[in-house]
């Protein structure tokens, strides 16, 4: 574990290089209340700074402050997360919000428990948004701080294991100080995105070099360890895109729980189901005609999905879906505010990018 002096050191480098290169325009930054941060830190996991700074404006113009985002309904919430991923992001946020209206006088807790409480919010995040916005002396272990301290100190093994998560807290403990503990949580999150690199990490201009390990180890790319490869177990099915005489397309609201949690998808069976008695069971009409689309495969955290899309055409109007999810008729080039996942969006423009080239030929 490092000394104090250490400490001190490490974080007097730290600081120096942040004053000169870190970034401290980030839109976030600018008048940095815990609900600004708050979200900003939600959006920024597993997401790119500058993916994240046009979906953080609109969501800030849109919900300026808890109480917006909790009287919101959840799809307009998802509809703004739309492209960003990982929208259980979104679900929680949301949720959230609703519990600190309800329980906190729509005020964001600033005691890091009542924060940590909260849908969504780890120890990580909990300590970026006390430290960011408040200056309260709490230490992060976001990604990023984990790649730096990990090669600082070269601690082997897989940061997800609890062994290593542990020690890799307790150096971020010893090593965050008190005085302008924002500044210091921000270089570090800034030194991993910009410097300490995954792939081509430029030793030649940090200012931790001089007592990096792994830098001393000739190492560097073994820190940190990779997660043990398991293989991702696959699921094929097939997504119905179903036309009604008009033309619209139907869609149905997905479950809160699971994949893509009440974003709006195309009918999804099985692959020993038929299009055919689908639509003769939900819809009471026949199919008038069927096209295969070529497949396309999507990679979750912890699976990967196989879409096959399959054209389907009615006969004639339906009149009713019975179906337990809520469903909807949309013009695919104008599906309005439904929050729709990335991949079916983008499903949904080449169909109809096709049937516009269908038109003019
Ligand atoms: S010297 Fe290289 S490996 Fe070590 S912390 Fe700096 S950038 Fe990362």
């Amino acid at each position: 574990m490092p000394t104090a002096a250490l400490a001190d050191h490490f974080a007097r480098r730290l600081l120096a290089w942040f004053d000169e290169h870190g970034r401290h325009d980030l839109p976030w930054q600018r008048a940095a209340t815990p609900y600004r941060v708050w979200i900003s830190e939600i959006m920024l996991q597993q997401t790119q700074v500058a993916v994240v700074v046009p979906y953080f404006e609109r969501f800030m113009a849109r919900f300026p402050d808890v109480a917006s985002l909790a009287a919101a309904e959840l799809d307009e919430v998802l509809h703004l997360w739309s492209g960003l991923g990982y929208y259980a992001r979104a679900r929680h946020l949301h949720r959230a919000a609703r519990i600190v209206v309800a329980d906190h006088h729509g005020r964001v807790p600033e005691r890091i428990e009542a924060l940590e409480a909260l849908p969504g919010i780890g120890r990580s995040t909990a300590g970026a948004i006390l430290s960011l916005a408040l200056g309260q002396p709490h230490p992060i272990l976001d990604g990023n701080c984990k790649r730096v301290l990990a090669r600082c100190f070269a601690v082997s093994g897989w940061p997800g294991s609890s062994a290593v998560l542990a020690r890799l807290w307790a150096l971020a403990e010893a090593l965050t100080p008190v005085a302008r503990v924002g500044a210091f949580n921000q270089a570090m999150m800034d030194l991993g995105a910009t410097l300490c690199t995954r792939a081509k990490p430029a030793c030649h201009a940090c200012p931790l070099a001089a007592g990096c390990r792994a830098l001393a180890l000739a190492a560097v790319g073994a820190y940190p360890a990779p997660k043990p490869r398991k293989q991702a177990p696959r699921r094929a099915v097939q997504l119905l895109l179903i036309r009604d005489p008009r033309a619209r397309l139907l869609l149905q609201q997905r479950p809160p729980a699971g994949i893509w949690g009440g974003l709006w998808t195309p009918p999804e069976i099985g692959l020993e189901e038929t299009a055919e008695a689908w639509c003769r069971a939900r819809l009471d009409v026949s199919v008038a005609h069927l096209e295969k689309r070529p497949p396309r495969r999507h990679t979750f955290s912890h699976f990967q999905l196989e879409m096959r899309p399959l054209q389907v055409r009615l006969a004639t109007q339906p009149t009713r879906v019975a179906d337990d999810a809520a469903t909807t008729w949309v013009d695919p080039a104008a599906p309005g505010d439904l929050g729709l996942p990335a991949p079916i969006s983008r499903l949904l423009a080449e169909l109809e990018a096709d049937t516009d080239i269908a038109r003019q030929e």
